[in-house]
């Protein structure tokens, strides 16, 4: 089965350059902004022209759209206890369906937010609630995934329980479109010791595999600036933080980031019909295995000690400024692939 690695691009150029330049380095995922990260978007649609710009750049790669994940704006915060807040961010995070479902992809991934008002279960219950209104009001086979965070503050998503306890909240016919990912840096600050041992990072997946009843749905693979338990967001290169290389390694050969399935062995390309076969479980799953490296690596870093596996990094969720030119530009040569792929074993 085919593992599926990307990059996440914040491209300035939008997100057809994005999936261009990603097509060109051989990516088999991409994961996207589809407004500016840094606002509500809670009124922002998507233009017919850049949904048909995109979707024929994406064409020209090896990137399938069900494969290609959004990103959620940072600020949105549906845990709040703040109702004008989760209002805004309610709609936000419907906006951010509707855009990502128009363009016919696989996922929108999003934060949690932070639990204002202290009680977490009310707070994970108010995630879920967003999510549902999301779900109800944009139907289709696009899916909303919650995302694990470092833990920061009163930020929701830290632990295995808190991301079940949200998806426990969607009702089950919605169930089947809800999900969750994870993030090595945000796994790591927030005190899970995925950097241990083999046994110690499967014992991490295994813990959120059953607190959610899923594996998870992508990783976004980061290095992380802050320590094990730091609950710091800051992401480092791969090999550059506290995680270290290794543990990258093992997380490559868990099954949990291969064994892609698509939304449906029925169809190879993803339908412009806005209706779709009812998802359920097992059967339709997309499953696992989104990984991204980074645009913002410098493959120099990977000098002498070529990884001997699928190594990706991430920029992941833009706690890095992004650099003024983007490595990945051009015909796939510096942040190809198989450049990454390293010696065979
Ligand atoms: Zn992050
Ligand atoms: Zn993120």
């Amino acid at each position: 089965m085919a593992r599926l690695i990307g990059v996440h691009t914040g491209d300035a150029l939008g997100i057809s350059a994005a999936a261009r330049r990603a097509g060109k380095a051989g990516a088999t995922a991409l994961q996207i902004f589809t407004a500016i990260p840094t606002y509500y978007g809670d009124k922002q649609s998507i233009r017919p022209e850049r949904v048909e710009r995109f979707r024929s750049a994406l064409a020209e790669s090896k990137i399938a759209p069900e494969h290609v994940v959004v990103h959620a704006a940072y600020v949105l915060n549906t845990a709040t206890a703040d109702e004008t807040k989760w209002e805004r961010s309610r709609a936000g995070l419907e906006r951010e369906l509707e855009r990502t479902t128009a363009l016919g992809l696989g996922a929108v991934c999003f934060h949690p937010g932070a639990a204002t008002g202290h009680d977490r279960a009310a707070a994970a219950k108010r995630v879920a609630r967003a999510m549902t209104a999301a779900l109800r009001a944009v139907p289709g086979p696009t899916r909303l995934l919650v995302e694990n965070t470092a833990g920061a503050g009163l930020t929701m998503g830290r632990t295995a329980e808190e991301v079940g306890a949200i998806l426990d909240g969607v009702p089950d016919d919605l169930r089947p479109r809800a999900g969750y990912g994870l993030d090595t840096c945000h796994l790591f600050a927030a005190g899970h010791d995925i950097a241990a041992s083999p046994a110690a990072q499967r014992a991490v997946l295994d813990e959120f595999e059953k607190a959610a009843g899923e594996p998870p749905r992508f990783f976004h693979l980061n290095d992380s600036e802050g320590e094990l338990g730091s609950n710091r967001d800051r992401h480092a290169l791969i090999g550059e933080g506290h995680i270290g290389l290794e543990p990258f390694r093992w997380l490559l050969r868990d099954p949990r980031t291969k064994g892609f399935r698509s939304f449906s062995r029925r169809r190879s390309k993803p339908s412009r019909r806005r209706t779709m076969t009812r998802p359920t479980h097992g059967t339709c799953g997309w499953s696992s295995s989104f990984a991204h490296w980074s645009h913002a690596g410098d493959p120099r870093a990977w000098a002498g000690n070529p990884p001997a596996t699928d190594i990706v990094g991430s920029l992941g969720c833009g706690t890095r400024a992004l650099p003024a030119r983007w490595p990945c530009t051009g015909s796939g040569g510096r942040w190809s692939a198989d450049r990454l792929r390293g010696p065979a074993r």
